[in-house]
């Protein structure tokens, strides 16, 4: 289902709020790591002002360690809830335990992403595609683009055709940086699959000093979207800080991206 051969036209998404992702709509998601209390509502007023047209936030959290912050849980829904009913944008926000969908579907959250350690959990995708919601799908630490291309499947066989894909770095010998930013998935994935394809520099990177040019890549390399984090104070975030940008930083970010997508567009 997920494949182009049997669905020539590009897929377009609609997230709700008048946002439609692929087929010639780029948007991009933006917004901390992590759901911290009130200053989600500051961050989403500035990623907005620069030209965000989604919001992001985890609520549950996929940390490393236990002991690491978890999460604010459902009262991180609920501020996501309210920012977007605020600010007119949809959440996109990470669900990691399908006994969650149902409580994801009644907050309203317009998509539910699942995250890199997820990407092969298929009784999570499975709960997920029984759902109409839209559904970001990051690909797996160490997975090939077929297999990535085959956990959309597992949701789309479901009966839920709204797949949004992300390329977010694959675990390589590299250190240097947190993941090797895999700009070629980008256009492989749009030959091989109609879906939309969004480009995370963010986890691609690991480090604020390089999230940019990594989402210019992905904007040259024709992602139909970017997923950024965005923090007012990344040095005091509860998770993932040292990748974040300010929201001058995101500004800055955005208007070269715009420019790189008229170059894009160019006939
Ligand atoms: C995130 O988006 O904050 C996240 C945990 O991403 P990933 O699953 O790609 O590591
Ligand atoms: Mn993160």
């Amino acid at each position: 289902k997920a494949n182009r051969k049997f669905h020539p036209e590009d897929t377009v998404v609609d997230c709700g709020h008048g946002v439609k992702i692929g087929g010639g709509n780029f948007q991009v998601i933006a917004g901390p790591c992590s759901v911290e209390g009130k200053n989600l509502f500051e961050i989403a007023r500035a990623v907005k002002a620069s030209g965000a047209t989604m919001l992001r936030g985890g609520a549950y959290k996929p940390r490393t360690s236990p002991y690491s912050y978890q999460g604010m849980g459902e009262r991180g829904l609920d501020l996501l809830a309210e920012a977007s009913a605020e600010l007119d944008m949809p959440i996109v926000t990470e669900v990691m335990d399908p006994r969650d969908v149902q409580l994801f579907l009644d907050k309203g959250i317009d998509v539910m992403q699942i995250g890199a350690r997820n990407a092969q959990n298929f009784p999570l995708l499975r709960e997920v595609g029984k759902t109409q919601v839209p559904v970001l799908l990051k690909r797996g630490l160490s997975e090939t683009i077929d297999e990535l291309l085959m956990g959309a499947e597992y949701i789309m066989s479901e009966g839920n055709p709204n797949v949004i894909l992300c390329e977010r770095g694959i675990r390589t010998f590299e250190t240097r940086t947190r993941n090797t930013f895999d700009v070629n998935a980008i256009p492989v994935l749009h030959h091989l699959s109609h879906l939309p394809v969004v480009g995370d520099p963010s986890h691609a990177t690991g480090y604020t000093r390089y999230v940019r040019s990594a989402a210019y890549a992905a904007t040259a390399a024709g992602a139909d979207g970017l997923e950024i984090e965005v923090h007012d104070n990344p040095s005091e975030a509860w998770s993932d800080g040292a990748q974040a940008l300010t929201p001058a930083q995101f500004d800055d970010a955005m208007r070269r991206i715009r420019l790189i997508r008229e170059a894009v567009n160019a006939p």
